[in-house]
This record gives structure tokens, C-alpha cells and sequence, in this order.
């Protein structure tokens, strides 16, 4: 019987021609495309008859609905055209976590793409003599300040900057550049995979260059790069490991043994850095992660790196070295397919600027990794005050935060965790009705737990996070 009362009630729907012919929807389109209506009256009628096969909607209830179906369109409409790509609350602790963004851009990057984009610029129009001019100068300039002197107060050789698409692309230009038809001598414990398809042994092969691979996994001698140099050698390739690490029986040749042998048989020596820091991570107890500025000092020629990793600035990679290797890098004809936009020069611009003027808490990356485990614990503590549920269990536990986008792999910051676990529900639906807030909040699950850190969670956000809890809760 009731699939005989189901087939009259479906009967009784509308044809999606009928739905839009409808005077109230008809009117929808004179502010969405006439595709977006259609496609919003085919889910609000699919929607009706999954109600009316689940038992939902009987006899008594269709009418109702049926009179409601330009409301029912319009609302859906709203839904499906709500922005794809949205803010979240990033409480998991990973400072650069590649799915999320990586780094948030500051203040001053937002402003100054504001100020820049919203009109014309003088991205490429030299000012002063009213020609045309080259966009590498905006931030050439600035990298110059950063890159010319370390710690040291001997003047280093001066350094050359230029901006591409990201890093992956800033190794491909170099490799092509300095190396296509030649050799590239690569050590096999280097010869790594990040994240999305980025292998070194790939993008060597699409860079026209011949991987030379030499030592083995844990160990690779000065005399290995030495035994393996020819005449079709091109170049010394150091890579960062990234995301994993060799311990044990280990030895790695120095960037300055490497660079010595470069220089005493004239090939030259690049290192794709990967996160590339332009300050001293050492201050925040971080060892093990030279920055970009130890590269250049201990006498690589040419080094590559990421704009929106552990320089907490916009994706792009850049490429720093010598002016007569970066300028044949420049004048390569795949620049102009990589190049980036002035969007980018905008936010790394102000990013730079940061740097120069110390102003290293306007960065929001290195802000966050300089936040104490007191400062984090203090603002868990008030979250918790706020939650006051017996259906929501939540304490703060001691717990650690990644730098992540591969830098320093086993480094972490010690931190405090919020943990939550729920009456009647895992701990996975906890993270799934956690993401489901707006803004969206991403966690973690472990042992059975919820854990979110607040390091990675701006202060401004705390509010946010507190209701979403709040709401779960209650
Ligand atoms: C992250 C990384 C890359 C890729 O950088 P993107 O900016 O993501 O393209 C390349 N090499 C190393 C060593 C890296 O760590």
C-alpha cells in the first residue's frame, strides 16, 4: 500500500520545466544564472523525492511543501553559491600545514595587496624614467638587506633574488637553466618525495638534466661527489630532506666541502632548501635547520626555496645566488611561464619588509612559534571556563606543536592541548561536528581524543572556538 501512495505522491511533483516556469522562481533568475536556477530546482525536487521515498513526506505534508518550493529554491541557491574556499580555525598545531594554506599572510600583506591590486601599480614602470621596468625589483631590493650579511661583519658577495610560481618550479627553472643535457650529482639520501608528486628524480627528468646519483642511503662522502664529476658534469645538487631524517649510521658531506669542490673544478653548487628561514631558528631552541642566509655563507652559489613555508610569506619559490647565475636563470624562456603575479610581489614585499624593520611578530608564522607554552596554557584554561556541559568532557593536557612544510621534521614546541571527548559519541564524529562549525575547526584525534592546540589558532579566533564547543555541547 504505501508504494501505491508513494507513486501518486510523486506524481503530484512538478517537472523541472514547471518549477522554473513558476512566476516566484522565474524571478530568481534575474539574480542568478538561469544553469544555477535549474540546478537548484533539480536538487530541491531530488530532495523532495528522497523524503517522500524515506516515509518524510506523506499526503498531509506535501502540499506544504509544494506551496514552499520557490522558498526551498531560493535557500539552496544561497547554499550552493557560498564560496568554496573559505577561512578555518587551524587547531592542530602544525604551524605551515600544507592542506590549510601554509602560511597566513599578515596584516601588512593584506594591506598591501589591497592598496596595490584593487588599482593600477608600477609592477613593471620604472618611475623615475617612465619606462618600462622589471617586477624582480620590488622585492629584489629587499632580499638584498636580508641576504648580504649574516652574523659575521665581513660583507658578503652581493646576492641576486628572483620570485617564481613555488619552490618546485624554482628547482625546475635552476635545473633547467644550469643543467639541461648535462649532469647533476645528487647523493641517494637525498633523493627525496615531498607531498603531491614532487620527486627529485622527476622533476630532474623534466628539467632536461641526467641525475647523477652517488653514496648510499645513510652515507655519502665529499670523495663520492668527487669520484663522480666528468665533463658532462653540470652541477652539486644538495637537497633538504624534508620530511623524513637519517640517524644512525649516518655521514652527510658539508655544504662548505661541497661547495670547495664546486669552486676548485668550477661546477657550480645549488641547494634546494625547501623551507628556506630568513631568521634564526636557533633563538627559539630549534637546531638543525639552517636558514637561507647559512646556505649563502657557507658557499652555495645558488639556493631555492619556498615563499610560504618558514618564510611565513605567499606561495612562491625563490631563487637566490650569485647576480651571473641568477641572471641566466632570468633569462631562461621558462621564467615567463612561471612567474608569479603582482599579488605575490605585493604580500612578499610587505613580508620582507617585516624582516628588515624586525617587526618579526607581524608575522604571523613566527608569532605563532614564538607563543610560550604559559601564554597557550592560559588561553586553553579560558576556553574551558567557557564550556560548561556534562555532554562535552574537556581538560588541557601537555602536548607538542610541528613546524610542519618539512622543516625541521623532529623538532616540535612544547604546548598545551585541549582534550575533548563526548557523551555517545567517537571521537572522529567529534572532529566531523567540529568541522561542520562555521568557521570550520580542524582538529586532530588521538587515543580516543579530540585534541585541538591554540598555537596555531589566532587569539582572535578563541571566541569562535569556544561557541563552536559551546554549540556541541549543549
Ligand atoms: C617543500 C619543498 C619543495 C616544494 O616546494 P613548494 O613551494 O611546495 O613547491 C621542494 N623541495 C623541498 C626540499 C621542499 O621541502
Amino acid at each position: 500500500m504505501k508504494t501505491g501512495t508513494n507513486h501518486d505522491l510523486f506524481r503530484q511533483l512538478p517537472s523541472v520545466d514547471e518549477v522554473i516556469g513558476m512566476p516566484a522562481v522565474r524571478l530568481l533568475s534575474d539574480t542568478y544564472t538561469r544553469d544555477s536556477v535549474v540546478d537548484a530546482g533539480r536538487a530541491v525536487l531530488a530532495r523532495l523525492r528522497e523524503e517522500i521515498t524515506s516515509g518524510l513526506i506523506d499526503e498531509n505534508s506535501l502540499k506544504p511543501a509544494l506551496s514552499g518550493l520557490a522558498g526551498a529554491i531560493e535557500v539552496q541557491l544561497r547554499e550552493s553559491l557560498k564560496y568554496s574556499l573559505r577561512a578555518v580555525i587551524n587547531a592542530t598545531g602544525v604551524i605551515l600545514h600544507t592542506n590549510l594554506g601554509r602560511a597566513p599572510l599578515s596584516d601588512a600583506a593584506i594591506d598591501h595587496i589591497r592598496e596595490t591590486a584593487a588599482a593600477y601599480s608600477n609592477l613593471e614602470f620604472d618611475l623615475a624614467s617612465g619606462a618600462r621596468g622589471k617586477r624582480d625589483v620590488h622585492v629584489d631590493r629587499l632580499f638584498q638587506k636580508l641576504l648580504r650579511n649574516g652574523s659575521s661583519s665581513e660583507p658578503r658577495p652581493r646576492v641576486s633574488t628572483i620570485v617564481v610560481n613555488n619552490n618546485a618550479a624554482a628547482v625546475l627553472l635552476a635545473l633547467n637553466t644550469l643543467a639541461e643535457g648535462g649532469e647533476v650529482i645528487v647523493s641517494r639520501g637525498e633523493l627525496i618525495e615531498i607531498g603531491d608528486s614532487f620527486r627529485i628524480p622527476d622533476v630532474m627528468a623534466k628539467s632536461g638534466a641526467i641525475l647523477r646519483e652517488v653514496g648510499t642511503t645513510n652515507r655519502t662522502r665529499i670523495s663520492d661527489y668527487e669520484a663522480a664529476i666528468t665533463e658532462k658534469t653540470r652541477l652539486l645538487l644538495r637537497v633538504h630532506r624534508s620530511n623524513f631524517e637519517i640517524t644512525g649510521f649516518t655521514e652527510q658531506a658539508s655544504t662548505a666541502e661541497l661547495s670547495d669542490l664546486g669552486h676548485k673544478r668550477g661546477i657550480s653548487f645549488m641547494e634546494d632548501l625547501g623551507s628556506g628561514a630568513l631568521f634564526d631558528l636557533r633563538s627559539l631552541g630549534i637546531s638543525g635547520e639552517s636558514g637561507v642566509l647559512d646556505s649563502l655563507g657557507s658557499g652555495v652559489d645558488i639556493v631555492t626555496y619556498s615563499g610560504d613555508k618558514l618564510l611565513g610569506g605567499p606561495q612562491a619559490g625563490l631563487i637566490s645566488g650569485s647576480p651571473a647565475l641568477i641572471a641566466r636563470v632570468r633569462s631562461n624562456a621558462l621564467f615567463r611561464a612561471l612567474r608569479v603575479d603582482k599579488l605575490t610581489y605585493a604580500a612578499l614585499e610587505a613580508i620582507l619588509m617585516g624582516y628588515v624593520r624586525k617587526d618579526h611578530d607581524a608575522i604571523p608564522i613566527l608569532r605563532m612559534m614564538r607563543l610560550s607554552q604559559k601564554e597557550i596554557d592560559r588561553r586553553a584554561q579560558k576556553v574551558v571556563d567557557r564550556i560548561a556541559s556534562s555532554k562535552l568532557n574537556i581538560e588541557t593536557i601537555d602536548g607538542e606543536s610541528l613546524l610542519g612544510g618539512g622543516a625541521a621534521p623532529s623538532c616540535v614546541l612544547p604546548t598545551r592541548l585541549l582534550a575533548l571527548t563526548a557523551h555517545g559519541i567517537t571521537a572522529d564524529e567529534l572532529c566531523t561536528k567540529l568541522r561542520a562549525c562555521d568557521p570550520p575547526v580542524i582538529g586532530r584525534v588521538d587515543e580516543g581524543r579530540v585534541l585541538l592546540d591554540l598555537r596555531t589558532v589566532f587569539p582572535e579566533q578563541d571566541a569562535a572556538l569556544a561557541s563552536a564547543l559551546a554549540r556541541i555541547a549543549a
